[in-house]
């Protein structure tokens, strides 16, 4: 059966209209933005222009940012350069991160899933001096965000730059460079409803950045290849349009909140993860009692909802969420959990689909309940 609700923003947006439109138009006009002829220089107006777009989405200047194959490329770019160093990064990190750098230190969550700034302080204080620091905005599995100007402000007392993943809290909280206090930050087009295949990274001014792929000066000589305009063109599109809809996105907390509670009455031992801290708007981590993510997330795409398992970021694979873990979730607890998450072209019947197909699958998971008359 087609989808008919979806409900996983945080793994990919559905294209804003606005944004096939301007990948189409820059399809079209062609040319290459390092050629200096005319087609070339209209190329390179186009590509400048999107550079704007995206920079305004986290308040830097066009110049410090660099376009990237997707928030992938912009944190192994942003890791890459502190290495060797040491490098201590959030449990919570994406794999794009903790994979980047492996050998980085791990700062534990707290149970509400927030880092912990005690351990990251006593981290900070240990020598050799850390190289980078880096704990992302918002976490894409709980939407949990993290106390990242706090932790600049640790860090930057110990004399240590800081990296923010704000893959997932882009477009959907006011972001920026300065505000947060940190030198480099990632940021991925479709999760705001661009195309998927680029992102960014935005670098302060002081850091010397050394480029990860080479072979070209574009991008100021800090990656190198042919920039990729109708994806760019896309990007900046959709930056515009989820900068312009960020109060309406905060409303989407409602939804959420309505499929939480309605959730919660249906399954009375529901758990909702980091419902104790900020969260975006948008995401809601439950785990039915006793029922695998995977029989919940089959169960809900027969019937037409699409949501995911833990993270389905990387692959179709299913395995315990490392963030649940770090926040100190029993895996019995945390191999039920699955994602709902919400966006720009949400609708009331999405949540109303997902409940009635949740509540069908709780009901049959249940006979024995059912069968005494408690459901
Ligand atoms: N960082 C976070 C927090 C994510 O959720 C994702 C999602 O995949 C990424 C990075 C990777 O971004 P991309 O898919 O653009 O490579």
């Amino acid at each position: 059966m087609a989808t008919r609700a979806y409900l996983d923003y945080n793994a990919t947006a559905p294209i804003r209209p606005a944004a096939a439109a301007a990948m189409s138009e820059a399809l079209t006009l062609g040319g290459n933005p390092s050629s200096v002829h005319a087609a070339g220089r209209a190329a390179r107006a186009r590509l400048e222009g999107a550079r704007e777009d995206v920079a305004a989405l986290a308040v830097a200047r066009p110049e410090q940012l660099i376009f990237t194959s997707g928030g992938t490329e912009a944190n192994n770019l942003a890791l890459a350069w502190a290495l060797p160093g040491r490098i201590l990064v959030s449990a919570g990190e994406h794999a794009s991160v903790l994979e980047a750098a492996p050998q980085a230190e791990r700062i534990p969550l707290s149970p509400d899933g927030r880092v912990d700034l005690a351990a990251l302080e006593e981290h900070l204080a240990e020598e050799p001096r850390p190289a980078l620091v880096s704990v992302m905005l918002a976490n894409n599995e709980t939407g949990v965000i993290q106390p990242v100007v706090e932790a600049a402000r640790l860090a930057r007392a110990a004399g240590v730059p800081v990296h923010c993943d704000a893959v997932q809290a882009a477009g959907k909280v006011a972001l920026s460079l300065a505000d947060l206090g940190v030198q480099l930050l990632s940021l991925s087009a479709h999760k705001i409803g661009g195309p998927p295949g680029v992102g960014a990274l935005v670098v302060a001014e002081d850091l010397a950045l050394e480029p990860l792929l080479r072979g070209g000066g574009q991008e100021r000589r800090r990656r190198a290849g042919t920039e990729n305009l109708p994806g760019i063109a896309g990007f900046a599109a959709a930056a515009h349009d989820a900068a312009e809809g960020l109060a309406g996105f905060a409303r989407l907390a409602d939804l959420r909140d309505r499929i939480e509670a309605e959730a919660k009455a249906i399954a009375p031992g529901l758990r909702v993860f980091g419902a104790e801290a900020p969260r975006l708007a948008n995401t809601a981590c439950l785990a039915m009692p006793g029922v695998k993510a995977e029989t919940q997330v089959m169960a809900l795409d027969l019937a037409g909802v699409a949501v995911s398992a833990g993270s389905a970021c990387s692959s179709g694979k299913v395995a315990p969420s490392h963030v649940l873990q770090a926040m100190g979730v029993e895996d019995e607890l945390a191999d039920g959990a699955i994602r709902v998450s919400l966006g720009w072209a949400s609708r009331t019947e999405d949540a109303d689909l997902f409940l009635a197909s949740w509540a069908e699958l709780y009901d049959k998971t249940r006979p024995k309940e059912r069968a005494a008359g408690r459901l």
